[in-house]
Protein backbone atom coordinates (compact mmCIF):
# COMPACT_ATOMS: atom_id res chain seq x y z
CA UNK A 1 0.00 0.00 0.00
CA UNK A 2 1.55 3.69 -0.86
CA UNK A 3 2.52 5.57 2.04
CA UNK A 4 1.71 9.33 2.30
CA UNK A 5 4.77 11.69 1.75
CA UNK A 6 6.38 13.37 4.74
CA UNK A 7 6.18 16.94 4.22
CA UNK A 8 9.77 18.38 4.67
CA UNK A 9 11.54 21.68 4.06
CA UNK A 10 15.84 22.18 3.28
CA UNK A 11 17.69 20.49 5.50
CA UNK A 12 20.10 23.21 6.88
CA UNK A 13 22.26 23.30 10.10
CA UNK A 14 20.65 20.75 11.58
CA UNK A 15 17.41 22.05 11.43
CA UNK A 16 14.29 22.22 8.66
CA UNK A 17 14.50 25.71 7.99
CA UNK A 18 11.18 26.89 7.33
CA UNK A 19 9.78 28.83 5.49
CA UNK A 20 10.23 27.67 1.84
CA UNK A 21 7.47 29.03 -0.29
CA UNK A 22 7.93 27.31 -3.71
CA UNK A 23 7.77 23.86 -4.03
CA UNK A 24 8.09 20.90 -6.65
CA UNK A 25 5.55 18.49 -6.95
CA UNK A 26 6.24 14.87 -6.43
CA UNK A 27 4.12 12.94 -9.22
CA UNK A 28 3.76 9.49 -9.00
CA UNK A 29 4.96 7.40 -12.14
CA UNK A 30 2.77 4.88 -11.96
CA UNK A 31 -0.38 6.68 -12.16
CA UNK A 32 0.56 10.37 -12.84
CA UNK A 33 -0.73 11.85 -9.51
CA UNK A 34 0.61 14.33 -7.13
CA UNK A 35 1.75 12.52 -4.05
CA UNK A 36 3.26 15.38 -2.37
CA UNK A 37 6.07 18.25 -3.23
CA UNK A 38 9.41 19.07 -1.93
CA UNK A 39 11.07 22.22 -1.51
CA UNK A 40 12.72 23.96 -4.13
CA UNK A 41 16.41 25.82 -3.13
CA UNK A 42 17.13 28.94 -4.20
CA UNK A 43 20.83 30.82 -4.55
CA UNK A 44 20.48 32.35 -1.21
CA UNK A 45 19.35 28.78 0.02
CA UNK A 46 22.43 27.17 -1.20
CA UNK A 47 24.44 29.85 0.20
CA UNK A 48 23.04 29.39 3.83
CA UNK A 49 23.55 25.65 3.33
CA UNK A 50 27.14 25.98 2.13
CA UNK A 51 27.91 28.08 5.23
CA UNK A 52 26.64 26.32 7.44
CA UNK A 53 28.87 23.62 6.24
CA UNK A 54 31.63 25.98 6.61
CA UNK A 55 31.14 26.68 10.51
CA UNK A 56 30.53 23.12 10.94
CA UNK A 57 34.05 22.19 9.63
CA UNK A 58 36.08 24.83 11.82
CA UNK A 59 34.00 25.01 14.72
CA UNK A 60 35.80 24.32 17.89
CA UNK A 61 38.63 24.65 15.93
CA UNK A 62 37.90 21.11 14.09
CA UNK A 63 37.94 19.53 16.62
CA UNK A 64 33.94 18.57 16.41
CA UNK A 65 34.46 17.17 13.15
CA UNK A 66 36.73 17.51 11.13
CA UNK A 67 39.56 17.01 13.30
CA UNK A 68 37.60 14.75 15.33
CA UNK A 69 38.95 11.24 15.27
CA UNK A 70 38.02 8.75 12.67
CA UNK A 71 36.09 6.23 15.61
CA UNK A 72 34.08 9.77 16.76
CA UNK A 73 32.92 10.31 13.28
CA UNK A 74 32.28 6.44 13.11
CA UNK A 75 29.63 5.91 16.02
CA UNK A 76 27.48 8.49 14.36
CA UNK A 77 27.44 6.75 10.74
CA UNK A 78 27.05 2.99 12.63
CA UNK A 79 23.97 4.85 14.02
CA UNK A 80 22.84 6.52 10.95
CA UNK A 81 22.61 2.83 9.03
CA UNK A 82 20.85 1.50 12.46
CA UNK A 83 18.45 4.11 12.01
CA UNK A 84 17.94 3.68 8.53
CA UNK A 85 17.36 -0.18 8.67
CA UNK A 86 14.80 0.76 11.25
CA UNK A 87 13.01 2.63 8.92
CA UNK A 88 13.68 0.28 5.75
CA UNK A 89 10.21 -0.92 5.04
CA UNK A 90 8.90 2.48 5.10
CA UNK A 91 11.62 4.20 3.34
CA UNK A 92 11.69 1.38 0.05
CA UNK A 93 8.20 2.25 -0.40
CA UNK A 94 8.55 5.90 -0.05
CA UNK A 95 11.31 5.49 -3.18
CA UNK A 96 9.50 3.09 -5.04
CA UNK A 97 6.27 5.41 -5.10
CA UNK A 98 8.92 8.55 -6.09
CA UNK A 99 10.91 6.76 -8.49
CA UNK A 100 8.55 4.11 -9.57
CA UNK A 101 11.65 1.33 -9.19
CA UNK A 102 9.95 -2.09 -7.95
CA UNK A 103 9.95 -2.16 -4.27
CA UNK A 104 11.94 -5.02 -4.12
CA UNK A 105 14.77 -3.15 -5.95
CA UNK A 106 14.51 -0.36 -3.46
CA UNK A 107 14.40 -2.60 -0.29
CA UNK A 108 18.21 -4.11 -1.85
CA UNK A 109 18.97 -0.57 -2.22
CA UNK A 110 18.11 0.49 1.33
CA UNK A 111 19.89 -2.45 2.43
CA UNK A 112 22.40 -1.40 0.57
CA UNK A 113 22.53 2.48 2.00
CA UNK A 114 22.84 1.12 5.24
CA UNK A 115 25.77 -1.65 5.00
CA UNK A 116 27.30 1.50 2.81
CA UNK A 117 27.35 3.40 6.20
CA UNK A 118 28.58 0.88 7.71
CA UNK A 119 31.53 0.08 5.71
CA UNK A 120 32.61 3.87 5.50
CA UNK A 121 31.97 4.34 9.54
CA UNK A 122 34.84 1.07 9.43
CA UNK A 123 37.38 2.70 7.02
CA UNK A 124 37.03 5.98 9.37
CA UNK A 125 38.08 4.18 12.35
CA UNK A 126 40.56 2.96 10.17
CA UNK A 127 42.24 6.05 9.18
CA UNK A 128 43.20 6.91 12.50
CA UNK A 129 46.03 4.10 12.88
CA UNK A 130 46.92 5.49 8.91
CA UNK A 131 47.52 9.08 10.35
CA UNK A 132 51.46 10.16 10.28
CA UNK A 133 52.33 6.92 8.09
CA UNK A 134 56.41 7.84 7.52
CA UNK A 135 57.85 7.39 3.85
CA UNK A 136 60.76 6.68 2.83
CA UNK A 137 62.76 9.42 1.90
CA UNK A 138 66.85 8.45 0.60
CA UNK A 139 68.36 11.89 3.49
CA UNK A 140 69.26 9.98 6.61
CA UNK A 141 69.14 13.56 7.60
CA UNK A 142 64.88 13.81 7.30
CA UNK A 143 61.99 12.07 8.58
CA UNK A 144 58.77 12.34 6.37
CA UNK A 145 55.45 11.60 6.86
CA UNK A 146 52.00 11.93 5.44
CA UNK A 147 48.81 12.98 6.92
CA UNK A 148 45.62 12.44 5.67
CA UNK A 149 43.09 15.50 5.79
CA UNK A 150 39.58 16.59 4.48
CA UNK A 151 39.30 18.10 1.63
CA UNK A 152 36.89 20.44 2.97
CA UNK A 153 33.08 21.67 2.32
CA UNK A 154 31.98 19.10 -0.76
CA UNK A 155 29.06 19.79 -2.77
CA UNK A 156 27.40 16.49 -4.08
CA UNK A 157 25.00 16.92 -6.75
CA UNK A 158 23.26 13.13 -7.49
CA UNK A 159 20.61 11.90 -9.67
CA UNK A 160 17.23 10.03 -9.39
CA UNK A 161 17.70 6.59 -10.43
CA UNK A 162 19.40 5.08 -7.38
CA UNK A 163 17.72 8.28 -5.18
CA UNK A 164 19.68 7.63 -1.86
CA UNK A 165 21.98 4.87 -2.70
CA UNK A 166 23.63 7.62 -5.41
CA UNK A 167 23.61 10.24 -2.33
CA UNK A 168 24.97 7.61 0.11
CA UNK A 169 27.86 6.83 -2.27
CA UNK A 170 29.09 10.67 -1.81
CA UNK A 171 27.51 10.74 1.93
CA UNK A 172 29.02 8.37 3.99
CA UNK A 173 32.41 8.19 2.60
CA UNK A 174 32.75 12.11 2.79
CA UNK A 175 31.56 12.25 6.04
CA UNK A 176 33.68 9.42 7.39
CA UNK A 177 36.68 11.94 5.60
CA UNK A 178 35.69 14.62 8.13
CA UNK A 179 34.45 16.62 5.30
CA UNK A 180 30.82 18.68 6.07
CA UNK A 181 28.13 18.40 3.03
CA UNK A 182 25.41 19.87 0.93
CA UNK A 183 23.96 17.14 -0.91
CA UNK A 184 21.52 18.25 -3.78
CA UNK A 185 19.51 15.69 -5.02
CA UNK A 186 17.55 15.15 -8.51
CA UNK A 187 14.28 17.10 -8.49
CA UNK A 188 12.51 13.82 -9.62
CA UNK A 189 13.56 11.83 -6.93
CA UNK A 190 13.99 13.60 -3.62
CA UNK A 191 11.86 12.23 -1.11
CA UNK A 192 14.36 9.72 0.87
CA UNK A 193 17.37 12.17 0.58
CA UNK A 194 15.42 14.40 2.63
CA UNK A 195 14.46 11.73 4.90
CA UNK A 196 18.00 11.45 5.75
CA UNK A 197 17.52 14.82 6.63
CA UNK A 198 15.32 13.42 9.54
CA UNK A 199 17.71 10.43 10.44
CA UNK A 200 20.68 13.05 10.90
CA UNK A 201 18.47 15.06 13.36
CA UNK A 202 17.81 11.44 15.35
CA UNK A 203 20.93 10.66 15.60
CA UNK A 204 22.01 14.44 16.48
CA UNK A 205 24.40 14.53 13.85
CA UNK A 206 26.51 17.86 14.96
CA UNK A 207 24.57 20.74 12.58
CA UNK A 208 26.33 22.12 9.35
CA UNK A 209 27.57 18.74 8.76
CA UNK A 210 25.80 17.09 6.45
CA UNK A 211 22.96 19.39 5.19
CA UNK A 212 20.38 18.49 2.24
CA UNK A 213 18.82 20.98 -0.35
CA UNK A 214 16.74 19.71 -3.47
CA UNK A 215 15.20 21.86 -5.91
CA UNK A 216 16.01 22.46 -9.85
CA UNK A 217 19.67 21.60 -11.34
CA UNK A 218 19.86 25.26 -12.61
CA UNK A 219 18.19 26.93 -9.36
CA UNK A 220 19.95 24.83 -6.60
CA UNK A 221 23.04 22.95 -8.25
CA UNK A 222 23.92 25.53 -10.20
CA UNK A 223 24.69 27.83 -7.58
CA UNK A 224 26.56 25.02 -5.81
CA UNK A 225 28.81 24.14 -8.22
CA UNK A 226 30.16 27.70 -8.41
CA UNK A 227 29.78 28.55 -4.68
CA UNK A 228 33.32 29.68 -3.87
CA UNK A 229 33.67 28.54 -0.82
CA UNK A 230 33.05 25.10 -1.88
CA UNK A 231 36.20 22.85 -1.85
CA UNK A 232 35.28 20.21 -4.07
CA UNK A 233 32.01 19.08 -6.24
CA UNK A 234 31.59 15.17 -6.56
CA UNK A 235 29.04 14.97 -9.42
CA UNK A 236 26.98 11.72 -10.43
CA UNK A 237 24.54 12.11 -13.28
CA UNK A 238 24.56 12.75 -17.25
CA UNK A 239 27.49 14.02 -19.68
CA UNK A 240 25.85 16.71 -20.60
CA UNK A 241 25.03 18.38 -16.89
CA UNK A 242 29.16 16.80 -16.03
CA UNK A 243 30.64 18.84 -18.87
CA UNK A 244 28.99 22.39 -17.02
CA UNK A 245 30.00 21.01 -13.68
CA UNK A 246 33.40 21.35 -15.13
CA UNK A 247 33.16 24.58 -16.58
CA UNK A 248 32.02 25.97 -13.59
CA UNK A 249 34.43 24.03 -11.38
CA UNK A 250 37.47 25.46 -13.85
CA UNK A 251 37.06 29.21 -13.00
CA UNK A 252 37.96 28.36 -9.26
CA UNK A 253 39.86 25.44 -10.13
CA UNK A 254 37.85 23.48 -7.97
CA UNK A 255 38.85 19.41 -8.22
CA UNK A 256 35.87 17.39 -9.23
CA UNK A 257 34.92 13.58 -9.68
CA UNK A 258 32.12 12.98 -12.19
CA UNK A 259 29.98 10.06 -12.67
CA UNK A 260 28.42 10.35 -16.08
CA UNK A 261 26.45 8.30 -18.64
CA UNK A 262 27.51 4.86 -20.32
CA UNK A 263 26.61 2.48 -23.12
CA UNK A 264 27.79 -0.73 -22.25
CA UNK A 265 28.31 -3.69 -24.22
CA UNK A 266 27.74 -6.58 -23.15
CA UNK A 267 29.00 -9.94 -25.24
CA UNK A 268 27.90 -13.13 -25.72
CA UNK A 269 29.93 -16.20 -26.94
CA UNK A 270 28.15 -19.06 -27.96
CA UNK A 271 29.68 -21.74 -25.42
CA UNK A 272 26.88 -20.61 -22.83
CA UNK A 273 24.14 -22.05 -21.22
CA UNK A 274 21.58 -19.97 -22.89
CA UNK A 275 19.12 -19.74 -20.00
CA UNK A 276 21.52 -18.32 -17.69
CA UNK A 277 23.30 -16.12 -20.34
CA UNK A 278 19.53 -14.82 -21.33
CA UNK A 279 18.69 -14.02 -17.50
CA UNK A 280 21.90 -12.19 -16.91
CA UNK A 281 21.21 -10.13 -20.37
CA UNK A 282 18.05 -9.23 -19.34
CA UNK A 283 19.32 -8.21 -15.82
CA UNK A 284 22.06 -6.27 -17.33
CA UNK A 285 19.38 -3.81 -18.87
CA UNK A 286 15.93 -3.67 -17.63
CA UNK A 287 17.14 -3.80 -13.74
CA UNK A 288 16.03 -0.62 -12.44
CA UNK A 289 13.30 -0.35 -15.06
CA UNK A 290 16.55 0.28 -17.65
CA UNK A 291 17.84 3.27 -15.38
CA UNK A 292 21.04 2.00 -14.93
CA UNK A 293 24.24 4.14 -15.94
CA UNK A 294 26.05 0.44 -16.75
CA UNK A 295 23.59 -0.80 -18.17
CA UNK A 296 24.66 -3.34 -20.60
CA UNK A 297 22.26 -1.60 -23.48
CA UNK A 298 24.48 -3.37 -26.29
CA UNK A 299 23.84 -6.78 -26.87
CA UNK A 300 26.94 -8.30 -29.11
CA UNK A 301 25.66 -11.89 -29.93
CA UNK A 302 27.92 -14.29 -31.70
CA UNK A 303 26.07 -14.93 -35.02
CA UNK A 304 26.69 -18.58 -34.61
CA UNK A 305 23.69 -18.99 -32.11
CA UNK A 306 22.30 -15.31 -32.15
CA UNK A 307 19.11 -16.99 -33.74
CA UNK A 308 18.32 -19.67 -31.11
CA UNK A 309 19.29 -17.23 -28.59
CA UNK A 310 16.95 -13.91 -29.19
CA UNK A 311 14.55 -16.62 -29.53
CA UNK A 312 14.65 -17.58 -25.65
CA UNK A 313 15.77 -13.49 -24.68
CA UNK A 314 11.94 -12.68 -26.60
CA UNK A 315 10.41 -15.42 -24.38
CA UNK A 316 11.79 -14.55 -21.01
CA UNK A 317 11.49 -10.63 -22.00
CA UNK A 318 7.55 -11.50 -22.60
CA UNK A 319 7.56 -12.90 -19.22
CA UNK A 320 8.54 -10.03 -17.38
CA UNK A 321 6.38 -8.57 -14.93
CA UNK A 322 5.72 -4.66 -15.71
CA UNK A 323 3.14 -3.30 -13.08
CA UNK A 324 2.91 -1.16 -10.04
CA UNK A 325 6.02 -1.14 -7.87
CA UNK A 326 4.30 -1.68 -5.11
CA UNK A 327 2.66 -4.72 -6.55
CA UNK A 328 4.13 -8.17 -5.99
CA UNK A 329 6.68 -9.89 -8.25
CA UNK A 330 6.86 -6.64 -10.28
CA UNK A 331 10.04 -6.61 -11.99
CA UNK A 332 9.68 -3.36 -14.36
CA UNK A 333 8.13 -0.71 -13.39
CA UNK A 334 7.68 3.21 -14.98
CA UNK A 335 9.99 5.10 -15.93
CA UNK A 336 10.78 8.28 -13.76
CA UNK A 337 8.91 10.85 -15.24
CA UNK A 338 7.00 11.98 -17.91
CA UNK A 339 10.01 13.84 -19.29
CA UNK A 340 12.07 10.52 -19.62
CA UNK A 341 8.92 8.86 -20.83
CA UNK A 342 8.35 11.23 -24.36
CA UNK A 343 12.33 10.79 -24.49
CA UNK A 344 12.15 6.81 -24.54
CA UNK A 345 9.12 6.88 -27.22
CA UNK A 346 11.60 9.01 -29.61
CA UNK A 347 14.28 7.05 -29.25
CA UNK A 348 12.37 4.17 -29.79
CA UNK A 349 10.68 5.97 -33.37
CA UNK A 350 13.77 7.12 -34.91
CA UNK A 351 15.13 3.78 -34.39
CA UNK A 352 12.51 2.28 -36.58
CA UNK A 353 12.23 4.91 -39.31
CA UNK A 354 16.87 4.57 -39.45
CA UNK A 355 15.17 1.12 -40.27
CA UNK A 356 15.86 -1.13 -36.91
CA UNK A 357 13.44 -3.66 -35.96
CA UNK A 358 11.57 -4.01 -32.81
CA UNK A 359 12.03 -7.56 -32.16
CA UNK A 360 9.81 -6.95 -28.91
CA UNK A 361 8.02 -4.20 -26.44
CA UNK A 362 8.82 -0.85 -27.75
CA UNK A 363 5.19 0.78 -26.75
CA UNK A 364 3.05 1.09 -23.64
CA UNK A 365 2.16 -2.08 -22.47
CA UNK A 366 -1.76 -2.67 -22.89
CA UNK A 367 -2.45 -3.09 -19.47
CA UNK A 368 -1.54 -0.30 -18.09
CA UNK A 369 -3.38 2.66 -19.56
CA UNK A 370 -1.91 5.70 -16.69
CA UNK A 371 1.71 5.99 -15.77
CA UNK A 372 5.39 6.42 -17.76
CA UNK A 373 5.28 2.62 -18.51
CA UNK A 374 7.33 1.30 -21.50
CA UNK A 375 7.39 -2.56 -22.19
CA UNK A 376 11.00 -3.62 -21.99
CA UNK A 377 11.70 -3.35 -25.56
CA UNK A 378 14.64 -5.14 -28.05
CA UNK A 379 15.63 -3.88 -30.97
CA UNK A 380 17.91 -5.90 -33.64
CA UNK A 381 19.21 -4.87 -37.24
CA UNK A 382 21.01 -1.83 -35.88
CA UNK A 383 23.76 -0.20 -37.53
CA UNK A 384 26.47 1.27 -35.49
CA UNK A 385 25.62 4.78 -36.53
CA UNK A 386 22.19 4.75 -35.46
CA UNK A 387 21.60 6.93 -32.43
CA UNK A 388 19.75 3.88 -30.62
CA UNK A 389 23.69 2.18 -30.88
CA UNK A 390 25.58 5.10 -29.79
CA UNK A 391 23.58 7.09 -26.92
CA UNK A 392 22.55 6.66 -23.97
CA UNK A 393 18.62 6.22 -23.58
CA UNK A 394 18.32 5.74 -20.16
CA UNK A 395 15.23 2.86 -20.48
CA UNK A 396 14.49 -0.44 -21.00
CA UNK A 397 15.69 -0.62 -24.32
CA UNK A 398 18.20 -2.98 -25.21
CA UNK A 399 19.96 -3.38 -28.57
CA UNK A 400 21.19 -6.40 -30.97
CA UNK A 401 24.58 -6.69 -33.23
CA UNK A 402 25.60 -9.95 -33.71
CA UNK A 403 29.97 -10.22 -34.04
CA UNK A 404 31.90 -13.42 -35.81
CA UNK A 405 35.08 -12.86 -34.09
CA UNK A 406 36.35 -12.02 -31.10
CA UNK A 407 38.33 -9.58 -31.81
CA UNK A 408 35.20 -8.16 -33.97
CA UNK A 409 33.52 -8.38 -30.71
CA UNK A 410 36.20 -6.26 -28.92
CA UNK A 411 36.10 -3.67 -31.89
CA UNK A 412 32.75 -2.76 -32.15
CA UNK A 413 32.35 -2.85 -27.59
CA UNK A 414 34.99 -0.08 -28.23
CA UNK A 415 33.45 1.92 -30.49
CA UNK A 416 31.35 4.24 -28.43
CA UNK A 417 32.23 7.86 -26.44
CA UNK A 418 31.65 5.87 -23.10
CA UNK A 419 33.51 4.27 -21.06
CA UNK A 420 31.87 2.86 -18.04
CA UNK A 421 31.29 -1.05 -17.99
CA UNK A 422 31.38 -3.89 -20.20
CA UNK A 423 30.71 -7.39 -19.81
CA UNK A 424 31.50 -10.72 -21.52
CA UNK A 425 29.22 -14.25 -20.87
CA UNK A 426 31.65 -17.53 -22.17
CA UNK A 427 32.80 -20.66 -20.75
CA UNK A 428 36.15 -19.85 -22.05
CA UNK A 429 37.49 -18.03 -18.99
CA UNK A 430 40.88 -17.22 -20.83
CA UNK A 431 38.84 -15.28 -23.41
CA UNK A 432 36.84 -13.74 -20.91
CA UNK A 433 40.16 -12.33 -19.14
CA UNK A 434 41.06 -11.14 -22.64
CA UNK A 435 38.07 -8.96 -23.31
CA UNK A 436 38.76 -7.94 -19.86
CA UNK A 437 41.72 -6.16 -20.38
CA UNK A 438 40.64 -5.58 -23.74
CA UNK A 439 37.61 -3.59 -23.29
CA UNK A 440 38.05 0.30 -22.49
CA UNK A 441 35.71 0.63 -19.50
CA UNK A 442 36.02 1.22 -15.40
CA UNK A 443 33.92 -2.11 -15.07
CA UNK A 444 33.92 -5.67 -15.96
CA UNK A 445 32.03 -8.45 -15.52
CA UNK A 446 32.45 -11.80 -16.14
CA UNK A 447 29.68 -14.09 -16.57
CA UNK A 448 26.96 -11.63 -15.19
CA UNK A 449 26.51 -8.56 -15.27
CA UNK A 450 25.61 -5.34 -12.89
CA UNK A 451 26.36 -6.51 -9.63
CA UNK A 452 28.26 -3.95 -7.48
CA UNK A 453 29.74 -4.19 -3.85
CA UNK A 454 30.61 -1.20 -1.87
CA UNK A 455 34.07 -2.54 -1.30
CA UNK A 456 34.72 -2.36 -5.15
CA UNK A 457 35.87 0.61 -6.92
CA UNK A 458 32.79 2.24 -9.30
CA UNK A 459 33.62 4.84 -12.18
CA UNK A 460 34.21 5.06 -15.88
CA UNK A 461 36.80 6.21 -18.84
CA UNK A 462 36.18 8.38 -21.85
CA UNK A 463 33.15 10.17 -21.60
CA UNK A 464 31.90 8.03 -18.58
CA UNK A 465 33.42 10.74 -16.51
CA UNK A 466 36.57 10.44 -14.10
CA UNK A 467 37.74 9.52 -10.62
CA UNK A 468 36.49 6.62 -8.93
CA UNK A 469 33.73 5.88 -5.94
CA UNK A 470 33.38 3.47 -3.52
CA UNK A 471 36.22 0.99 -1.46
CA UNK A 472 38.76 2.61 -0.73
CA UNK A 473 38.93 4.88 -3.96
CA UNK A 474 35.40 6.66 -3.16
CA UNK A 475 37.36 7.26 0.58
CA UNK A 476 40.23 9.09 -0.89
CA UNK A 477 37.86 11.20 -3.11
CA UNK A 478 37.24 13.13 -0.01
CA UNK A 479 40.81 13.39 1.97
CA UNK A 480 43.62 15.59 0.88
CA UNK A 481 47.34 14.11 1.54
CA UNK A 482 49.98 16.42 3.13
CA UNK A 483 53.73 16.09 3.43
CA UNK A 484 55.35 16.98 7.12
CA UNK A 485 58.94 16.01 6.33
CA UNK A 486 61.18 16.91 9.36
CA UNK A 487 65.04 17.66 9.31
CA UNK A 488 66.11 15.72 12.17
CA UNK A 489 70.29 16.31 12.20
CA UNK A 490 71.96 18.08 14.78
CA UNK A 491 74.07 18.99 11.91
CA UNK A 492 73.88 22.55 10.23
CA UNK A 493 72.26 22.50 6.79
CA UNK A 494 75.82 24.05 5.20
CA UNK A 495 74.18 25.30 1.96
CA UNK A 496 75.53 28.32 2.66
CA UNK A 497 78.83 29.68 3.76
CA UNK A 498 78.92 31.17 6.96
CA UNK A 499 79.72 34.85 7.30
CA UNK A 500 82.33 35.11 9.89
CA UNK A 501 80.77 36.66 13.39
CA UNK A 502 82.03 39.97 14.33
P1 LIG B 1 21.14 15.05 -14.78
O1 LIG B 1 22.50 15.38 -15.25
O2 LIG B 1 19.99 15.62 -15.48
O3 LIG B 1 20.97 15.53 -13.25
C1 LIG B 1 21.84 15.07 -12.23
C2 LIG B 1 21.84 16.09 -11.10
O4 LIG B 1 22.42 17.31 -11.58
C3 LIG B 1 20.44 16.47 -10.60
O5 LIG B 1 20.49 16.65 -9.21
C4 LIG B 1 20.18 17.79 -11.31
O6 LIG B 1 19.26 18.62 -10.64
C5 LIG B 1 21.57 18.40 -11.29
N1 LIG B 1 21.80 19.44 -12.30
C6 LIG B 1 21.20 19.62 -13.50
N2 LIG B 1 21.71 20.70 -14.14
C7 LIG B 1 22.68 21.20 -13.33
C8 LIG B 1 23.59 22.29 -13.43
N3 LIG B 1 23.60 23.08 -14.50
N4 LIG B 1 24.48 22.48 -12.44
C9 LIG B 1 24.49 21.68 -11.37
N5 LIG B 1 23.63 20.64 -11.19
C10 LIG B 1 22.75 20.40 -12.17
O7 LIG B 1 21.07 13.48 -14.69
P2 LIG B 1 19.81 12.60 -14.28
O8 LIG B 1 18.84 12.64 -15.41
O9 LIG B 1 19.35 12.96 -12.91
O10 LIG B 1 20.47 11.15 -14.16
C11 LIG B 1 20.65 10.33 -15.25
C12 LIG B 1 22.09 10.36 -15.69
O11 LIG B 1 22.93 10.01 -14.60
C13 LIG B 1 22.37 9.32 -16.76
O12 LIG B 1 23.16 9.89 -17.77
C14 LIG B 1 23.15 8.25 -16.02
O13 LIG B 1 24.01 7.49 -16.82
C15 LIG B 1 23.88 9.05 -15.01
N6 LIG B 1 24.30 8.21 -13.86
C16 LIG B 1 25.62 7.87 -13.77
C17 LIG B 1 26.04 7.04 -12.73
C18 LIG B 1 27.48 6.60 -12.61
O14 LIG B 1 27.83 6.04 -11.60
N7 LIG B 1 28.33 6.83 -13.60
C19 LIG B 1 25.11 6.59 -11.78
C20 LIG B 1 23.78 6.98 -11.91
C21 LIG B 1 23.38 7.80 -12.96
Amino acid sequence: MAIPIPHRQLFIDGEWKEPNKKRIPVINPANETVIGDIPAATAEDVELAVEAARRAFYRNGGREWARASGATRAKYLRSIASKIRERTSELAKLEAIDSGKPLDETAWDLDDVASCFEYYADLAESLDEKQRAPVSVPLKTFKSYVIKEPIGVVGLITPWNYPLLMATWKVAPALAAGCTAVLKPSELASVTCLELGEVCKEVKLPPGVLNIITGLGSEAGAPLASNPLVDKIAFTGSTETGRKIMTAAAQLTKPISLELGGKSPLLVFDDVEIEKAVEWTIFGCFWTNGQICSATSRLLLQESFAKEFLERLVAWVKNIKVSDPLEEGCRLGPVVSEGQYEKMKKFISTARSEGATILSGGSRPKHLEKGYFIEPTIISDVSTSMQIWREEVFGPVLCVKTFRTEEEAIELANDSQYGLAGAVISKDLERCNRISEGIQAGIIWINCSQPCFCQAPWGGTKRSGFGRELGEWGFENYLSVKQVTEYVSDDQWGWYSSPSKL
